[in-house]
């Protein structure tokens, strides 16, 4: 029955009711500025030759920024390719009305897997013979040629042909009449390090091991078959890792993987974490904040209680390192971060209010929180801290 409540000119039926109604910005969310990555894809193409093509890696949900909002500007910046980790991330994007080139880095080695691909014209990495007769079967089955890419192992002993069988195990794939070698590639597993460029550097043998292999099966003449190496750290190090095409993942973000940053590249970072302030609370000197009591008041605080905490993904070892920002000031966060809050000293301030929106990650004005920051106050990388965000984080595009 329906009954109309007015108490203070307030209407209360006009409150919604459902999940999908709930403000997105309510209580901690990521903000995506797509147009930063389609600036990056951008600024990162004008350093590859004409010729050499951009793959944006889109793994783990667009490295947490929203695979199809990623996908859809680093397409407007130049990527002719994307990069997923999964089938079901492949799918997602293909489903999502994406037309270009999936690559699933990831390896498939079952039939149905190799058939879903197949459906769904992604293109899987092969690392072995046997990949590659299922393919040809798929292949031969529905009477056209099914495209993947070929992935030899360099250095980094993860997926791949083992480098000294590739030429002769070659032979036998270029055979299978229902393939279609989209691409041979292989991963740096070093080239963030530093010195990484230098003459015996693994970075530098993975290459050399790279180039003979190719050289051996002379592909170089075969215009379709795309060659490729470099993630972000191999882009950025030298033109020598590009070849055909570049994967790239971490710098189309916004965040370099060098510690040396080229001074003529300017990258935007896309990612912005918020979150609302939900309580104010002032304390006395000598007061114990959050789980074991580990930060103890010195001087009577004020303290903002935050809606986020490590069930968002914000990494539990980072208690009392951090710091947020509002208003272009720095507050340092203090106690153990809880699940789901987390407390800030905000004594001074006036302009903070319960409902006010501090800023995580992100800059604002001059002040600039970086994934590097907490990945270095964590002991991790910034990929980690990146992916790590969860799904109860809304992710709200803001062009
Ligand atoms: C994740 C990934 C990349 C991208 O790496 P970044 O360092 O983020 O640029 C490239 N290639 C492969 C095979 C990957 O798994």
């Amino acid at each position: 029955m329906q009954t109309r409540h007015t108490n203070q000119g307030f209407n209360f039926d006009k409150y919604p009711t459902f999940e999908k109604d709930i403000d997105p910005k309510q209580r901690a969310w990521i903000e995506v500025k797509g147009k930063a990555i389609e600036t990056n894809v951008r600024n990162l193409r004008a350093k590859l030759s004409k010729n050499c093509q951009f793959m944006a890696v889109v793994k783990a949900d667009g490295y947490g920024h929203d695979a199809k909002v990623v996908s859809d500007y680093a397409i407007k910046g130049g990527a002719s390719q994307l990069g997923v980790a999964t089938l079901k991330e492949g799918i997602k994007l293909r489903s999502s009305g994406v037309k270009e080139p999936i690559l699933v880095l990831g390896n498939l080695y079952t039939k149905r897997d190799l058939i879903i691909s197949f459906k769904n014209d992604l293109m899987p990495t092969i690392s072995s013979i046997r990949e590659c007769l299922i393919c040809n079967n798929i292949g031969k089955h529905y009477g056209l040629k099914f495209s993947l890419h070929l992935k030899v192992d360099t250095g980094m002993s993860r997926l791949g042909f083992e480098s000294d069988k590739f030429v002769q195990q070659f032979k036998k794939i270029k055979s299978f009449e229902n393939i279609s070698i989209k691409g041979i590639y292989s991963h740096l597993s070093s080239a963030d390090e530093d010195n990484s460029l230098a003459p015996q550097s693994s970075t530098q043998s993975q290459r050399l091991k790279f180039q003979e292999l190719l050289k051996q099966i002379n592909v170089d003449r075969n215009h379709n078959i795309k060659i490729h190496l470099a993630n972000s750290a191999g882009m950025l190090l030298h033109k020598d890792f590009h070849f055909h095409m570049v994967r790239v993942g971490l710098s189309m973000y916004g965040y370099s993987p060098l510690a040396k940053m080229d001074k003529n590249l300017s990258l935007e970072p896309a990612l912005f974490l918020k979150v609302k302030v939900a309580f104010i609370r002032t304390i006395d000197q000598g007061v114990r904040v959050s789980y074991g009591g580990k930060f103890v008041s010195s001087r009577k605080t004020k303290l903002a209680v935050l809606s986020i905490g490590y069930a968002d993904g914000v990494p539990r070892n980072l208690s009392g390192k951090i710091n947020v920002i509002h208003d272009n000031k720095f507050y340092s966060q203090v106690g153990s971060i809880t699940m789901d809050q987390m407390m800030v000293d905000i004594t001074g301030s006036n302009e903070i209010k319960v409902g006010s929106t501090m800023l995580l990650l992100g800059s604002e004005g001059d002040k600039t929180i970086s994934p590097t920051d907490w990945a270095y106050q964590s002991n991790t990388i910034p990929w980690e801290i990146l992916c790590s965000f969860k799904n109860r984080l809304p992710r709200v595009q803001i062009d």
